[in-house]
């Protein structure tokens, strides 16, 4: 019996993540077809993509050529469009959250890239998703190897073991990361990916988001959640069982192999473009602690989403500032975690937070964030 073409929104298709999440669907369209597109600021490739792929719904911030076949709709709406079958929230920073949240309560498939949505509401997307028996599917290169390592194994997990390249700034000096410029921030040793999460890889930043997110997409205590580094990017994550074995899940660094498995899950499509992982040629694997002072957005990461409440929204908030400032030449790389660290400071934590909690929180943070900049430089 052929199987149902799975009908998608792509939510961020202009982005990284969602350029690939399109050339997924070349690959297959037997299998899988866009209904929708949304997009956020490349209108030229939006414009592309509509042409190319021809969904009947899109959604793009600005202004762009719709053509009359199109309808226009908000992220939102598209999420809750009836036709579609699967969610992909490839967008970044906060713009995910409410997409997300209509999507679940549309009872749609969702393949999840954007990780702010967890680290900032995860408590509020848990429980709708529980509520109405939807499984999140991780886009994430570790989240979605810890997927692939939990499955058959619903209980007795120890411990998570997030791997970590280290990024571009591993081996340097404390002196020497205060003079790092942007291009250098920008030039990732293993993943091709988009300028936000570049740096968040560069300051680890983004290792902390992942664990949040982890946190809650397994129901994981950040105490039992380890960070290690691996600068290698083979080994995208692994998970410790209570008798002592570990599994984890391995592939060539190239994130379209974890983007297809959310798309076809429980499925595996048979993919021959993929580049295949040689032992031989490997060599070798290693895995080293972590140096937690010379990567101190990790550790306000880890620690924020300990305290829990509205500040995992606050220094996602601030970080996305920060690092637009930083890529716009207003701030040395190592005042993004000073910035971020002072904005979390100065926050009175909401606990339990509503939706509204968080979102007021998260402008907090961005008008906090600019106007400790104002006075530090
Ligand atoms: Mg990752």
């Amino acid at each position: 019996m052929t199987k149902p073409i799975k009908k998608l929104a792509v939510l961020g298709s202009t982005g990284s993540i969602g350029r690939q999440v399109l050339d997924i669907v070349q690959t297959f369209p037997e299998r899988f077809t866009v209904t929708a597109l949304a997009g956020g600021s490349d209108a030229g490739l939006l414009s592309n993509q509509l042409r190319q792929f021809k969904p009947k719904f899109a959604y793009f911030a600005g202004n762009v050529d719709m053509p009359a076949t199109v309808k226009s709709l908000s992220m939102e709406e598209i999420a809750a469009e009836p036709e579609i079958d699967m969610v992909v929230v490839a967008t970044s920073g906060r713009a995910g959250l409410n997409p997300t949240l209509a999507a679940i309560r549309a009872g749609k498939q969702i393949a999840l890239a954007n990780k702010e949505v967890l680290v900032m509401a995860g408590a509020i997307v848990m429980a709708e998703a529980q509520a109405k028996h939807i499984q999140i599917l991780p886009i994430d290169s570790e989240h979605s190897a810890i997927f692939q390592c939990l499955k058959g194994e619903p209980n007795e997990i120890d411990k998570i073991i997030l791997t970590a390249s280290g990024g571009p700034f591993i081996d340097y000096s404390e002196s020497m990361m205060a003079n790092v410029s942007v291009d250098e921030a920008l030039k990732h040793p293993t993943w091709k990916m988009g300028k936000k999460v570049t740096i968040d890889s560069a300051t680890l930043m983004n290792k902390g988001l992942e664990a949040i997110e982890a946190g809650w997409l397994f129901s994981m205590p950040l105490d039992r959640i380890e960070v290690t580094i691996h600068r290698q990017s083979i080994v995208h994550s692994l998970v410790e069982f209570v008798d002592g074995s570990v599994k984890a899940q391995l592939s060539m660094p190239d994130m379209r192999v974890a983007i297809q498995y959310a798309l076809s899950y429980p499925e595996r499509l048979a993919n021959s473009s993929f580049p295949r992982l040689e032992l031989a040629k490997t060599k070798s694997l290693t895995f080293e602690r972590i140096d937690y002072s010379s990567f101190p957005c990790l550790k306000l990461a880890i620690n924020a989403g300990k305290s829990g409440g509205t500040y995992p929204a606050v220094l996602c908030a601030a970080d996305e500032v920060v690092v637009d400032l930083f890529l716009q030449k207003r701030v040395r790389f190592t005042q993004i975690a000073e910035i971020v660290e002072k904005t979390l400071s100065l926050h009175h934590s909401t606990d339990k937070p509503t939706l509204a909690d968080i979102m007021q929180a998260d402008k907090w943070a961005r008008d906090t964030a600019l106007s400790i900049l104002s006075k530090v430089s």
